[in-house]
């Protein structure tokens, strides 16, 4: 191996991407963020960006759904997005072809989780899930310090919840009926509320039902999967008072019937902020070099 290298991270996102470049000890040397317009465009201005480095390796992550599927011939594309200019392409056939380098792809979501296991918010812990509230709702995985994927990624957001008894939204998803992404994300709430999720009071009784919502996919995933930590990220959660609600929440629904850790270590914030993406980017790119 080669004694001193750069590895390269982008972050697909569907408003923006980022690209960053960092050190083999995943020190940050240089990052930009560029519109996700159409796939020429914005690769075009990551590479430019990346042309004045010369990279060993690359890690993805990716906004989704996508196919991470290895016996797939699709394998490596964006599936469905409402960003048509991406729906179907190629993204890691397009890097690939562009770089020429060893390229992990995978979620946004499964990346940031990664990152926060092995250098955030869950570090010392086998397994995580991060879950992010925004204009969607995501979740990643990792189980023995690595994502977990099955046949397909796992969609954490658009799980089946149970209703709040007085809840009578509709839920904005477009392919399920009462789904969280669906009652819960921040556009579901905007619409519920008639104004932007920011300006809700916090007495507001809208709260309680988004954390009821939260509270039962964090059970869920707790009886299904029984992660270390479960981390909750995104804009909604920039309501401080939310997280406090979604624990007692999870108390109460889950009733003591499995044992999970101490409530205040179980369900935290996100320690990488908006940098978890990325570092899982570098730790991807840094595994894809050892392998390859
Ligand atoms: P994205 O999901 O697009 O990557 P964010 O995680 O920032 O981006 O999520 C954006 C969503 O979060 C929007 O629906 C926005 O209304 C909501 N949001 C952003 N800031 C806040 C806040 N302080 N309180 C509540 N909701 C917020
Ligand atoms: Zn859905």
């Amino acid at each position: 191996m080669l004694d001193t290298f750069m590895l390269g991270a982008i972050e697909a996102g569907g408003t923006k991407c980022i690209a960053a470049v960092a050190d083999q000890d995943l020190n940050l040397i240089d990052k930009i963020s560029v519109p996700t317009t159409d796939p020429s465009q914005t690769l075009g201005a990551i590479a430019d960006f990346f042309s004045s480095y010369s990279l060993a390796a690359m890690g993805v992550g990716c906004f989704g759904p996508i196919d991470l599927n290895l016996s797939s011939p699709t394998y490596g594309y964006i599936e469905s997005t409402p960003k048509l200019a991406w729906k179907g392409f190629n993204i890691l056939g397009a890097l690939q072809a562009q770089y020429r380098i060893p390229i992990a792809l995978n979620t946004d979501v499964n990346v940031a989780a990664l990152g926060e296991l092995k250098r955030g918010a869950a570090v010392g812990e086998q397994s995580c899930i991060y879950i992010t509230v925004g204009t969607g709702i995501g979740g990643g995985v990792v189980v023995d310090r690595q994502i977990f994927n099955g046949y397909h990624h796992p969609e954490l957001g658009h799980i089946a919840v149970k209703r709040f008894p007085s809840d009578r939204f509709a839920g904005i998803c477009p392919y399920h009926t009462d789904c969280l992404e669906g009652l819960a994300s921040g556009p579901a709430l905007a619409e519920r509320a008639h104004q932007p999720p920011n300006q809700i009071g916090k007495d507001d009784p809208l709260w309680e039902i988004e954390a009821y919502y939260l509270a039962q996919a964090i059970v869920t995933y707790s009886l299904i999967l029984s992660p270390a930590k479960i981390i909750l990220g995104g804009g909604v959660m920039q309501q401080e008072h939310i997280l406090e609600m979604v624990k007692t929440s999870v108390n109460q629904q889950l009733n003591h019937y499995i044992q999970i850790p101490d409530i205040d270590h179980y369900i935290v914030r996100p320690q990488l902020k908006n940098e978890a993406a990325i570092i899982g980017g570098f730790i991807l790119a840094k595994d894809a070099l050892r392998l390859g």
